[in-house]
């Protein structure tokens, strides 16, 4: 019955009565494509506030893609680039704002976007450039700095509609040139479902950035749960993006994962990550293949009861199987070296984990243990000295076989939440875990992603 209402919906008649009660439908997504020759391409907007700092790594950028690039006056004046004739569609709007100081020079923010915003094109990208409010010289320059999050939130709640998404980029001071990697991500079709983010950019020094298409490249990377859903995604994804990818999951999964791997020409370990021996054995592998590079803890479950009804089994196993066997993990393979330098750690949280949920009390205090987790390690001394990154992913509505299993009206309310109308797909969480494996992020470290279209519930 529920599919029946669900093909309704999806249907040209459905369409047209929900349109009549001013539901819109969602619009469709620009995602990654392997034959585009460029990370984006047509034209693009940039300007700059009054002392703007990342301008020459934005050009630079730009100008090895296939964008046509126009600059506003004060862009023009600080790069000495002649503006060119202002375009009917921009596919991305790029204001530097890392120069503010004082909050009311940000009208010079809300100038060019009141200007051009009419003309973002579908699909289209706004970035915005920043440094991080805490490292600035006065409390005026913080504020100023901090009021781009609310400011860049806000335009993806207006922009949201058709497709297009806003994003805050903070680099830290001595990091201006290590924004190639996430500025072309968050430019790209990759970033289809990341909406309303802030990604933090360090001064750590980075390695050339790898080619577009096949940034990981003779790396090795481990994916906990891999046989299907988003753990299968993110397999897919690294082993196209070049890696040789080992893939994990339990015994009743065995079929499923070892298909999965062979369509990839990856390894596949049947393993509980909670047993005893599961970090010994998958510490074996991955030194028959190397070591690893990326290591991807997204094995979970959910057991969802409101706490005075939830049993102690129901508790203990979500917390271990989501939390504690993937720090065990961590911990075994750290200390075994068997993690090669410049390597990258993932956790896969949860909007859940973020903003809390009825009947999930052990899965969200799980979720947000993997981003406590991660906030920790990412400043190890040890870890920074290999130039090893741990940042975590947090999905918010995902079309998944676990999302089809939530009763028909929820799920419809669920994956129309947040600011793009619709649910994201396993693919759009997986692109955003092969930007932290870059080897060219090593300066994206201790950042929580949300891949959740901005969804509205939660911080
Ligand atoms: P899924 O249930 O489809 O897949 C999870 C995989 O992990 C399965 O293959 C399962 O067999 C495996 N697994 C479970 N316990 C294991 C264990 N002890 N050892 C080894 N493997 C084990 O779930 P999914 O929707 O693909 O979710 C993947 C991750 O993303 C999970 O961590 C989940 O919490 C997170 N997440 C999902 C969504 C969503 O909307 N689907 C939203 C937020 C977060």
């Amino acid at each position: 019955m529920t599919d029946r209402i669900e093909a309704f919906i999806n249907s040209k008649a459905g369409k047209k009565i929900l349109g009549a009660l001013g539901v819109a439908t969602p619009a469709e997504l620009r995602r990654y494509d392997s034959n585009a020759d460029s990370f984006i391409s047509g034209d693009v907007m940039i300007d700059a506030g009054d002392n703007a700092h990342l301008l020459g790594p934005v050009v630079r950028n730009l100008s090895d893609s296939t964008a046509s690039v126009h600059f506003g006056h004060r862009a023009s004046s600080l790069t000495g680039q002649t503006g060119g004739s202002s375009a009917e569609r921009y596919q991305a709007l790029i204001f530097d704002a890392s120069g503010l100081t004082n909050s009311l020079e940000l009208i010079q923010a809300y100038t060019f976007f009141n200007q051009n915003i009419r003309k973002l094109a579908a699909s289209g990208r706004i970035i915005l450039l920043g440094r991080p409010h805490l490292d600035a010289a006065d409390a005026s320059a913080a504020a100023t700095q901090r009021a781009l999050e609310g400011f860049s939130r806000s335009l993806a709640k207006e922009v949201g509609k058709k497709g297009a998404t806003a994003q805050l980029i903070t680099v830290a001071e001595g990091g201006e040139e290590n924004i190639d990697s996430g500025l072309r991500f968050l430019l790209s079709g990759k970033s289809a479902y990341v909406d309303g983010q802030v990604l933090r950019i360090s001064a750590a020094s980075c390695p050339e950035l790898p080619e577009w298409h096949k940034p990981l490249a003779d790396k090795v990377a481990l994916v906990t749960g891999a046989s299907r859903g988003i753990g299968l995604a993110i397999a897919q994804t690294l082993a196209r993006d070049g890696a040789t990818v080992l893939g994990v999951d339990v015994a009743p999964m065995a079929a499923e994962l070892n298909q999965a791997m062979a369509a990839i020409k990856g390894e596949a370990l049947v393993a509980d990550i909670t047993a005893d021996n599961a970090a010994e054995l998958i510490g074996e592998q991955l030194r028959k293949m190397g070591g690893a590079d990326l290591i991807v803890h997204n094995a979970g479950v959910t057991r969802d009861k409101t706490i005075a009804n939830m049993t102690e089994q129901q508790w203990q196993l979500t917390l271990n199987i989501n939390l504690a066997a993937a720090q065990r993990i961590t911990d075994a393979l750290l200390s075994g070296g068997v993690i090669n330098d410049g390597g990258s750690i993932v956790g896969v949280s949860s909007m859940n984990g973020i903003a809390g949920q009825r009947g999930q009390t052990n899965y969200a205090a799980s979720k947000a243990g993997v981003i406590g987790y991660v906030d920790y390690m990412s400043k190890d001394p040890a870890l920074l000295a290999k130039g090893i990154t741990v940042n975590a992913v947090a999905p918010g509505f995902i079309e998944t076989a676990m999302t089809a299993a939530v009763p028909l009206m929820t799920r419809m309310f669920g994956r129309r939440l947040n600011s793009l109308s619709q649910g994201g797909l396993p693919l759009d969480v997986a692109e955003t875990i092969a930007l932290f494996g870059n080897p060219a992020s090593r300066a994206i470290n201790g950042n929580t992603i949300r891949v959740c279209g901005q969804a509205w519930i939660g911080a």
